[in-house]
């Protein structure tokens, strides 16, 4: 299993969530649109390869199977597919993140069943060692750019990073940190960039598992009662899973995250505009420069070009 050579990795890990997908005609078309993209505008070295991750169950692997050979065939790259199981990865993953639920979680419970939302906030300590870097996407993306160029996104980290992860474009965050931002109107707590902190967008991550798996905060960040603390001082309530956790985190402690340009993950869901946040939507929305990647978040059709 040829790993990484110093600072020249050539094995590449992409992983998705692959679930239910046989039983939704509406995920697997995105599927087709994330994963020709993939292969339409990926470029690699000879000696270098993709490895596709799916975490998946049984009905939704036996249709990925059938369906990738061709969705890749245009590739002029090398790739891997790995199939993991997600009943397996939420045995191991529940006893991680349980207690992180009732902050994140729809419901007031710990469901065993949505553990796997959380799954890259505790990857780092799920994977095995050698795998020193990945990079989660959602499957209703379209790539506009080279996959690789996001994969060297990882260079650009500063030292105290651990995640990549682009902002959240719609005022989410300013709604969910509503009374934090009454009682501290100084903090820039869901503000708008390019000075406010908008929290962020999980459909393109890049995890450096290894940062994680080294970093002290991070993992202290993950004990339940520093996670309580944090809760209960942003009155923080959310239902987005990880991206959840992310955000919450990030207003305490920016320097666990690179921010990704947002043409890394171009959303393009417009409902909050419709919900009483029309006068400073565009403000979150907007996105100057080169889009690499649309992200069609809340089923929004994606653009043709
Ligand atoms: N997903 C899945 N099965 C499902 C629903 C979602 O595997 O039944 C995965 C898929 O990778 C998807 C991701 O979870 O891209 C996040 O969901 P979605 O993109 O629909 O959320 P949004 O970006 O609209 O918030
Ligand atoms: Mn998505």
């Amino acid at each position: 299993d040829g790993e990484e050579l110093e600072g020249k990795p050539s094995r590449f890990h992409a992983l998705m969530m692959f679930t239910k997908v046989n039983k939704s005609l509406n995920l697997q078309q995105k599927f087709r649109v994330t994963m020709r993209s993939v292969a339409k505008h990926g470029r690699f070295l000879e000696d270098e390869v993709l490895v596709l991750h799916y975490v998946s169950d049984a009905g939704s692997q036996e249709l990925g199977k059938k369906m990738l050979p061709e969705l890749l065939l245009g590739a002029t790259f090398q790739y891997e597919v790995v199939f993991h199981d997600v009943g397996a990865l939420t045995e191991k993953l529940f006893p991680i993140i349980e207690a992180m639920q009732k902050h994140f979680s729809a419901g007031s419970g710990t469901y065993y069943s949505d553990a796997i939302f959380f799954l890259s906030v505790a990857m780092h300590r799920i994977m095995p060692t050698e795998l020193k870097r990945i990079v989660q996407l959602d499957l209703d993306l379209k790539f506009r750019s080279n996959i690789r160029d996001l994969f060297q996104e990882f260079n650009r980290f500063p030292a105290e990073a651990v995640i990549g992860i682009a902002h959240e474009m719609q005022p989410v965050y300013r709604h969910t940190f509503w009374q934090y931002r009454k009682e501290n109107p100084k903090s820039h707590v869901g503000d708008p960039p390019p000075d406010g902190l908008p929290g962020f967008n999980s459909g393109v991550m890049l995890l450096n598992l290894d940062a994680m798996r080294h970093s002290t905060l991070y993992n202290q960040l993950l004990e339940p009662e520093r996670m309580a603390h944090l809760a209960e001082k942003y009155h923080f309530r959310g239902h987005l899973g990880d991206q959840d956790f992310f955000t919450m985190i990030g207003m305490e402690h920016r320097e666990l995250f690179y921010p990704l340009s947002c043409g890394w993950n171009r959303q393009l869901c417009t409902w909050w505009r419709e919900h009483g946040y029309g006068d400073v939507f565009q403000l979150y929305y907007r996105c100057d420069g080169p889009v690499h990647i649309y992200h069609g978040n809340c089923n929004t059709p994606i653009p043709n070009d």
